[in-house]
């Protein structure tokens, strides 16, 4: 499977995770930025949608590679045969410690320039979520220590919340429309939080890796553009469909209750929720620590993607499917996923 690269090729790079949700937002990027891309998939994922995923992704040039990261001694192979210079994994929040045995493998290498393990949220050394958050972002930081004791080159990704409407049991909210029939505001509405584009997550990621300044440094997406709160994104969202949803208020009380279920992953999203627009995690510190950068900084002239065209893209697909009202809408004509009952009431 996949190719050896040419002699004088530089930056390959290997993406893992590439069939899921932000894995595929980076593989695009690198893909566009024009690095050898290798991307590792398991031979055991056998959905027809992460499927259609690699076949894009192998389309636009991805090399790819079957295997898994918990083979340690593949892993080493595939980072020697393929000269594998920088590392971005991506995987899931039930695969974090997996990324032990990876790590062990770039630790024997010793030829990756740099490593982005799976975060791509907040900060986990400061932000405290309720359980089972917590755990989640206790393996996030174990993660940490050992890249860290290990002295690899890393970067670590804080891009905050991904720019659609932030549903509390959804760990994919952008793959969902906001909402058509009333909005479900936490609290009072007033925290803000940054909402970044997925395409964006991929993009500023790609830049940094082969930036000194990112060098064992927390990179944060904090683009003041995309900094609202849910009041304003309500409000926002009315403009798109021009008509006003109604509001119902979902307390602090209701998405401690909703954690406390522990139901996986929806009560992990729910403790987070909570985190971001009860407790403010995603705006409650400064940026004080000497490895803290911030990439409106670094990069000032590119721009990041507004909530305002991401909420565009989401109501044309719902004029899209309008239009097709002889076609209802289905799997087979549309990716992103319509409501089509009220979400149930907590
Ligand atoms: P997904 O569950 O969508 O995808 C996980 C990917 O990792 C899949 O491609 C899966 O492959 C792959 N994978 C898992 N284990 C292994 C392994 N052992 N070897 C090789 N590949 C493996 O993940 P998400 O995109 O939801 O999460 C990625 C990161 O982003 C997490 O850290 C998560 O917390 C964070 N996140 C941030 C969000 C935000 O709004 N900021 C939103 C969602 C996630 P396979 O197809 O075989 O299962």
């Amino acid at each position: 499977n996949g190719s050896y690269p040419n002699e004088s090729e530089t930056g390959q790079t290997l993406v893992i995770g590439s069939s899921g949700f932000i894995g595929r937002f980076i593989t695009e990027a690198c893909l566009d930025s024009g690095r050898p891309t290798y991307i590792l998939v398991r031979s055991s994922s056998n959905s027809p949608s992460k499927a259609s995923t690699i076949k894009f992704l192998q389309d636009k040039g991805a090399i790819v590679i079957y295997g898994s990261i918990t083979d340690q001694e593949f892993m080493e192979k595939v980072l020697r045969e393929y000269k594998i210079e920088v590392v971005i994994s991506a995987v899931g929040g039930e695969s974090i410690l997996d990324q032990f045995s990876l790590i062990e493998a770039i630790k024997n290498v010793n030829t990756v320039k740099r490593f982005v393990p799976s975060e791509f949220g907040h900060d986990i050394d400061r932000a405290e979520p309720v359980e089972p958050g917590l755990t989640m972002y206790e393996q996030k930081s174990k993660i940490r220590r050992q890249i860290e004791e290990c002295g690899i080159p890393y970067s670590y990704m804080c891009c905050n919340s991904i720019a659609a409407w932030p549903y509390h049991d959804n760990t994919h909210p952008a793959d969902v429309l906001p909402p058509l029939d009333r909005f479900q505001i936490y609290g009072d509405g007033t925290v803000k939080a940054y909402f970044v584009a997925g395409s964006d997550i991929g993009k500023f990621t790609v830049m940094s890796i082969d930036d000194d300044r990112t060098l064992n440094k927390t990179v944060h997406f904090q683009p003041p553009s995309n900094l609202l709160n849910m009041n304003e994104m309500a409000s926002l969202w009315e403009t798109k469909i021009g008509r006003v949803l109604p509001r119902v208020n979902i307390t602090e009380q209701d998405l401690l209750q909703r954690a406390q279920e522990m139901r996986i992953p929806q009560s992990v999203v729910a403790a987070i929720t909570h985190d971001i627009f009860i407790n403010g995690c995603q705006i409650n510190f400064s940026l004080d620590k000497t490895t803290d950068v911030e990439v409106c900084s670094l990069y000032p002239n590119t721009s990041f993607r507004t909530i305002a065209e991401c909420f565009d893209d989401f109501a044309k697909k719902i004029s899209d499917n309008e239009k097709a009202v002889s076609k209802p809408v289905t799997a087979s004509n549309t990716d992103i996923f319509v409501p089509t009952a009220k979400p149930e009431a907590l």
